[in-house]
């Protein structure tokens, strides 16, 4: 088992019950105080602990890191030092967390190296060089194809034999918090022969996961599935923000363009491949069998309790969707190698989403447009309120969270209003 990962494990820092960041977490941030610059972080209960003023401190001076990579507004440079030396890091922190401190003196270091969340910044923890999104939850793919080309031909040919994906846009992902400005653009009027312009009126989420790549492969190699996970960092929370009537009028014969590029927003933290070891889990059987290269061994999936809620503007949040991570058809592994097969080199940094993550029941769809079925089933708010799409006010709020014999591990969150002011 790795060290950190140990049930049994408790912190001499409280943590509140039901908490994301027991000392079996321990994900990766970018934190800054009025006072203090940007600067790497783990969580733990309530309190982000400053990993520059630990290595200043020595605590990490065996694992032989740069102290300068502590001490960076973004962690790829903390990354690119490899899993070996991270993974490292996480169980180092977790002694210096431990409640059994023995050979470590860090409760006289508390003042200085921990900081209540409700006080610190948490900033965007990656520099994102590329950024894709595949679309690899079969109920997402059937409902959106049932919607637009009927039951029959629902799911494309291709879909069962390769996850499918498009490059998306790195520069409008936003860290959780940052305000989401409604997006202006082409649609068509139902049954108009041209276009008009003007904000979207139909504004919706898309609830997926990212992971993040940490460690990259040259131009013309290709990785093969059984070292993919070797090659991811850690997962995060991720909205990918979509204009529905924008999509629809630019997508042929091309693919997604404006109606997504406008913003995707990510939780703060990066729960590592290592805290997710425990909740591990298989995914769905696939049939037709995959190709050989797509082929995997063992669990490859992870059980991730996700949850959106709709909180409109004075009124509180309200569930809307629960699904769940392991129902994805195509795992991690398949997607990263299918990504490369073609000799695509990726980079440390990179993020790839999941694609929205609906589940089997109407109440564990990914996205506003299948909750409501295109608008024609609105989702109706403790207020009287009903939406079938996102209105100028309201906040999204994407939760994560495993939770497996008495550990329960969270994701934070990836929040984002919508609003209409410049
Ligand atoms: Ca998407």
């Amino acid at each position: 088992m790795i060290k950190a990962n140990n049930p049994s494990l408790t912190s001499w820092v409280e943590v509140p019950e039901g908490s994301d960041f027991p000392i079996q977490n321990l994900p990766f941030g970018v934190f800054k105080t009025p006072g203090l610059r940007p600067r790497l972080c783990t969580a733990i209960g309530n309190f982000v602990a400053d990993l520059q003023v630990l290595s200043e401190h020595g605590f990490f001076d065996d694992l032989k890191i740069d102290k300068a990579v502590f001490a960076q507004p973004f962690l790829n440079d903390f990354i690119a030092c490899g899993k070996e030396k991270t993974s490292a890091v996480r169980n180092r922190l977790s002694e210096v967390l431990d409640s059994d401190l023995d050979d470590w003196d860090a409760s006289e270091l508390a003042a200085y190296f921990l900081h209540p969340m409700d006080e610190v910044e948490m900033l965007m923890p990656i520099k994102v060089g590329d950024y894709t999104d595949f679309y690899s939850s079969r109920e997402h793919a059937t409902n959106v194809g049932t919607m637009f080309r009927g039951k029959e031909n629902a799911l494309m040919p291709n879909w069962l034999h390769l996850p499918v994906g498009y490059h998306g846009r790195a520069s409008s992902i936003v860290v959780s918090g940052t305000p989401i400005h409604r997006p202006n653009g082409q649609q068509i009027p139902q049954d108009a022969k041209a276009p008009v312009f003007g904000p979207s009126k139909l504004m919706d989420f898309e609830l997926e996961m990212a992971f993040v790549v940490g460690k990259e492969t040259q131009i013309g190699s290709s990785v093969n599935i059984t070292e993919a996970e070797d090659h991811i960092f850690g997962m995060m929370l991720f909205n990918d923000w979509s204009a529905r009537d924008i999509q629809k009028w630019e997508y042929v014969p091309l693919g997604p363009f404006l109606g997504k590029s406008f913003a995707s927003t990510v939780s703060p933290w990066i729960v590592t491949i290592d805290a997710l070891e425990p909740f591990r889990v298989s995914g769905p059987v696939q049939d037709p069998t995959p190709l050989p290269y797509l082929q995997i061994d063992g669990d490859r999936s992870f059980d991730i309790q996700l949850q959106v809620d709709l909180q409109a503007e004075g009124q509180p949040a309200t569930p809307i969707c629960r699904s769940n991570f392991k129902y994805l058809y195509w795992n991690i592994a398949q997607q990263l190698t299918h990504h490369t097969v073609n000799g695509c080199n990726i980079k440390i940094g990179d993020m790839m989403a999941s694609g929205t993550i609906s589940g089997p029941t109407p109440d564990s769809y990914g996205s506003m447009l299948e909750l409501t079925w295109r608008g024609s089933k609105p989702i109706q708010l403790p207020d009287g309120s009903e939406r079938k799409f996102i209105n100028d006010g309201d906040t999204i709020i994407v939760k994560g969270w495993c939770e497996k014999d008495g550990v329960r591990i969270g994701f934070g969150e990836a929040t984002g209003k919508v609003g209409s002011e410049q």
